[in-house]
């Protein structure tokens, strides 16, 4: 049975209950809402009372489109959990070691290439190291298409197939 419950000028998140229509949803009064963001939308009494609808849809909106950002943030799709840079060195893909028997610097570059890794060792500086050993890792092991499978389209994004 519906429930007669006055909500008029209530408020339930960012709905402001305004008046019943005479829409009836399985028993339950339907109601005009006036949403903060402007919009009036037509939402059943039940929803209002119980918490499940907050707003016109906008809430959720933006609440997904803040998920999608946090799960596709570019700097966690770019090849795995490489590092941006190595703060060792300065240089990305490029760390110090010593040699075994004489323990003398040297560095190496590398490169993770989805989960396998690639050296090159033995050079005197790190700047030798990532132009003449990082930087041919990258030509020689990465994929060609180096575009991300991602766009950003006015604070938006777009995630586009990868062309095979
Ligand atoms: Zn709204």
């Amino acid at each position: 049975m519906a429930r007669s419950n006055n909500l008029t000028g209530q408020r339930f998140g960012r709905l402001v209950s305004l008046n019943k229509t005479d829409q009836r949803k399985n028993g339950h009064v339907v109601w005009r809402c006036q949403c903060d963001c402007g919009k009036e939308v037509n939402v059943v009494s039940s929803y209002l009372t119980s918490g499940d609808t907050r707003s016109c849809g906008c809430l959720k909106a933006e609440i997904d489109k803040s998920i999608l950002k946090e799960r596709y943030d570019p700097s966690s799709l770019f090849l795995g959990k490489e590092p941006r840079k190595d703060s060792s060195t300065g240089y990305r893909g490029v760390s110090r070691y010593l040699t075994r028997k004489s323990r003398e610097e040297r560095y190496r570059a590398w490169l993770t290439v989805k989960g396998k890794k690639y050296y090159k060792s033995g050079f005197l500086t790190a700047e030798d190291a990532y132009f003449n050993g990082r930087l041919k890792l990258e030509k020689e092991y990465l994929p060609k298409q180096k575009q991300p499978p991602y766009k950003i389209v006015e604070g938006c994004l777009f995630i586009r197939f990868l062309q095979r």
